[in-house]
């Protein structure tokens, strides 16, 4: 089949292997454990000569269906998917970085990669969190012992967006390990490939999965870097082609040390949610725009954080780089306006803190998501206490615009 088109490709991908019992869907594999005819074949799935299931830790048939649609998502040679978006980023640095190390992080980070990243000092590896916006931040940064340098495309809840060619061209010069967390943009509207990314993060969970029923995370290689000048590859990992050594690694490392598998059942609901991510995903761009413009105007708010207005100090960034601005924003309201009475009034939207669902989420984040990391690196974040996150959902326009000019 020559099909090309991103939808198509995701919705045809099973039907292109071995169709089990003309199931349109890929079957929800249930067995932990796998047996063999012979001792030889049960031997050489263990030894990876030959493909094959061992345990259901390890890997499961309906993972790897959905693996596969990640990595031709992202365009990329491999994914390993795990539980939860947060156990991708365990298991990948667990795996891949030792004590003595030094990452070099976006100071613009995910709450609980942020959480994380300085639980890893404790193991003796040195993290900086640096300026991401800025490439010169980075480089002002590095040691001669840094190991991987760790953005996110578009930061929540400030919305800002790193300087992601920048630092893949710098990563690429040094030889260091570039990671990208696509969560926010999703390979529908960015592939961090485009930028050298070496890995790729995406927790499932959000836009991927889309309806807020199911957790999940993955961790795909790009095939852009050399892993054979990665000291901390371990022997038995150094097989067959050097650009896959690092997510052999975290499959074999970071997937069985953390056990942090991802349930067949979930799998099999991903794989649903991301047959309609070119669906769902423009049209909440299209209202998360709509709403900032509606934001921008109105006297009851400070600041929009939104990267599709001019006034974002990335907005050219963000149009060069991606096919659209994304569908988070946040709002700063006027000072000694009261954002939980705010927040009360709401009649549509839902207080939570998910994001990347079908409905739009609110949340005041200094008191809730950021509340644990105090407030001066909240302030280093961009958060004031009167910030509210918006995750735009798809309901439609001015469902969305009535709730909030109600209650503004
Ligand atoms: C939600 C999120 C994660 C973590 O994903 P979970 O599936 O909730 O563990 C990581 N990175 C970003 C940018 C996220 O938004």
């Amino acid at each position: 089949m020559n099909i090309k088109g991103f939808t198509t490709k995701i919705l045809h991908l099973d039907r292109q292997k071995t169709i089990e019992h003309g199931s349109v869907h890929k079957p929800v594999h249930n067995s932990v454990a796998y047996a063999y005819q012979t001792a030889e074949e049960l031997a050489a799935v263990f030894q990876g000569k030959e493909k094959g299931y061992s345990y259901g830790r390890q890997n499961n048939p309906t993972t790897t269906a959905l693996e596969e649609k990640i990595t031709l998502m992202e365009q990329g040679l491999e994914t390993v998917c795990f539980a939860t978006g947060m156990a991708a980023i365990s298991a990948a640095m667990f795996s891949l970085l030792r004590s003595g190390d030094h990452l070099i992080a976006s100071q613009y980070l995910f709450g609980n990669t942020n959480s994380l990243f300085n639980t890893l000092t404790q193991f003796g590896i040195q993290v900086s969190f640096v300026d991401g916006t800025d490439v010169s931040a980075v480089e002002e940064a590095v040691l001669p012992n840094t190991r991987a340098v760790f953005v996110e495309t578009i930061a929540n809840p400030c919305t800002q967006i790193a300087d992601l060619a920048g630092i893949g061209k710098f990563c690429e010069e040094r030889e260091l390990l570039y990671i990208v967390d696509n969560t926010m943009t999703s390979p529908l509207l960015f592939l961090p490939k485009d930028v050298k990314a070496g890995l790729v993060i995406n927790s499932l969970t959000k836009c991927i999965a889309g309806h807020a029923n199911v957790l999940g995370g993955a961790v795909t290689e790009t095939g852009l870097f050399d892993w054979s000048r990665f000291p901390n590859i371990l022997n038995n990992y150094k097989k067959g082609d050097y650009r896959r050594w690092g997510l052999l690694q975290i499959r074999k490392k970071g997937l069985r040390d953390t056990g942090a598998t991802l349930a067949p059942d979930s799998a099999s609901r991903i794989a649903l949610g991301a047959e309609t991510l070119e669906l769902r995903m423009p049209r909440a761009c299209t209202n998360a725009k709509a709403l900032a413009t509606f934001f921008d105007e109105h006297p009851a708010i400070e600041k929009v954080h939104y990267p599709g207005l001019e006034a974002h100090p990335q907005h050219d960034r963000g149009r060069d780089l991606f096919a659209d601005f994304g569908s988070l924003l946040s709002i700063d309201l006027v000072d000694g306006y009261d954002c939980f009475a705010f927040l009360n009034r709401l009649q549509c939207c839902v207080l939570s803190s998910h994001l990347g669902d079908n409905r739009t989420l609110c949340i005041p984040v200094a008191h809730t998501i950021f509340y644990e990391m105090g407030a001066e690196r909240r302030t280093s974040m961009g958060i004031s206490d009167n910030t509210v996150r918006i995750s735009v959902g798809i309901e439609d326009q001015q469902d969305l615009i009535a709730d909030f000019s109600n209650s503004l």
